[in-house]
């Protein structure tokens, strides 16, 4: 039987209050945010330390206006973010109408740690939305249904996945198996299967790549699918460290992608696949430290209260340098994230929104050695904390239990830690060979 404390704090985040009023109301999502912008405001410029306290504004009055407790369903928050522009920021979107700014990388770092400190499987989530946006934004072609369905996805209307791995084909992505039949009237015929999409089992629309001969990379299209169509097929995946997150499992039966909605033409797919692999990677970057960032603002505050022995525990020793350390790797993967958004950004700027292929190459290295990194560093950074929060890190009070969760899987989407290294491995023979 419950008793009436458990049912007056189901309305709540947690299920019984372990962490005393005190350090609870400090842990606050405003709180927080303050941590983060003590440490961010002597490396960002200031125009996007206002884009960040705006950000956090409405994050804060989001969470007060429904009486968040962050067990709901967070798909259904994602229209009222996208309306205040906070879906994505990779782009100004005015081929759309929108006007964004800031936008660019460094704008979308900003964007996802300020959702993140607000909800990391939201974060993560929309997240895989931007990975369908980025390819149509490239590749739109002025074609209104695919305009329409980057606008929809853009402003939060819709929900968007990429589909790229397949049951049999991880790592090995290139040799797909699903297949794409071209028809006379120019449509396509897709079958076959994807597994691990993020959003996949919730999505709207899709980003699809298939063959038109298994198992030859050469052959790759990229499709628009509109997940209402016949033969579009979703289940969804149990991914326990990240419950509320839709990770989809999907079928193709023969299902028919209309001439408009095709992206690239098989023997284009691949290069479309490649140019996309470093944003996504550097996104899955920026929402590693983001986590990492969260860790320590909770770890931060709750060591400078909780006392132990008569003494604030960040005091001693074993506490407080471990802290100290992790503080000092997350902000120095930071400002390497930053150096690199910026250079994505300058780039963008200079060529019209699109990176040169050269630029693009050379940043596959950086992306790999940021992307391996950050993973590994988010998944010590959350366990450490809520390590050193004792119980209050283990237990529901706080999302230190979504972090925990969330940063066990950062090395496995996006390329492997093995795939990464091997890319790496790959660079460094590259670069022996110019010697
Ligand atoms: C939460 C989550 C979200 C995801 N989101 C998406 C998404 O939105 N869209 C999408 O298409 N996919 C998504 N993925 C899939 C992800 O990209 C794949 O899981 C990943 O590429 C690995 O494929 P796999 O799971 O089949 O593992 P496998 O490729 O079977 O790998 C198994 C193990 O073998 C290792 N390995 C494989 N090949 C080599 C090699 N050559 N050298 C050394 N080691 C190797 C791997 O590193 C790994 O440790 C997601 C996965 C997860 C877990």
């Amino acid at each position: 039987m419950e008793n009436e404390n458990q049912q007056e704090n189901k309305t709540k985040r947690f299920w019984v209050q372990c962490i005393s009023d005190e350090i609870l109301e400090k842990l606050s999502l405003k709180n927080r945010y303050k941590f983060l912008n003590l440490n961010l405001m002597t490396v960002l410029e200031p125009d996007y330390i206002d884009f960040l306290k705006q950000a956090e504004k409405f994050y804060m009055n989001l969470e007060k206006k429904h009486g968040i407790t962050h067990r709901e369903d967070f798909y259904q928050w994602i229209p009222e973010i996208g309306e205040a522009g906070l879906v994505t920021r990779v782009n100004k979107f005015d081929v759309i109408g929108l006007n964004y700014e800031p936008y660019g990388m460094v704008a979308e770092l900003i964007r996802t740690i300020s959702t993140d400190f607000f909800d990391p499987q939201l974060a993560m989530g929309m997240g895989a939305t931007v990975l369908a946006v980025n390819p149509l934004l490239l590749h739109h072609d002025n074609v209104d249904v695919r305009l329409n369905a980057l606008k929809e996805m853009v402003t939060g209307k819709k929900i968007g996945c990429i589909c790229i791995t397949e049951p049999e084909r991880g790592s090995d992505a290139v040799h797909m198996l699903t297949t794409c039949e071209e028809q006379p009237d120019g449509s396509f015929i897709i079958n076959g299967e994807k597994i691990y999409q993020t959003n996949g089992s919730k999505a709207d629309w899709a980003v699809v790549y298939a063959v038109s001969e298994k198992n030859n990379g050469n052959t790759m299209g990229q499709f628009l699918v509109d997940t209402s169509w016949e033969g579009w097929k979703a289940e969804r995946v149990n991914i326990y460290w990240t419950p509320r997150m839709h990770v989809g499992k999907e079928t193709f039966t023969n299902l028919r992608v209309p001439k408009e909605y095709v992206l690239a033409y098989p023997g284009q797919g691949r290069e479309h696949l490649f140019e996309g692999l470093n944003l996504e990677r550097l996104g899955i970057v920026i929402l590693n430290i983001s986590e990492a960032w969260n860790a320590l603002s909770y770890a931060f505050i709750y060591a400078n209260m909780r006392k132990q022995f008569n003494q604030e525990i960040l005091k001693y020793q074993g506490v407080g340098f471990p802290l100290a350390d992790l503080w000092a790797q997350t902000m120095n993967l930071t400002l390497a994230t930053i150096k690199i958004c910026e250079l994505v950004d300058s780039k963008m700027e200079k060529f019209k929104g699109i990176l040169p292929k050269d630029v693009n190459l050379a940043l596959g290295a950086n992306a790999s050695q940021l992307k391996s990194q950050s993973a590994k560093l988010t998944e010590r950074v959350c366990y450490e904390c809520a390590n050193l929060m004792g119980g209050a890190g283990a237990c529901d009070n706080t999302l230190m239990q979504d972090l925990l969760g969330i940063s066990r899987i950062q090395e496995m989407g996006g390329g492997t830690r093995q795939i990464q290294q091997l890319l790496m491995s790959y660079a460094l023979r590259r670069i022996f060979k110019m010697l």
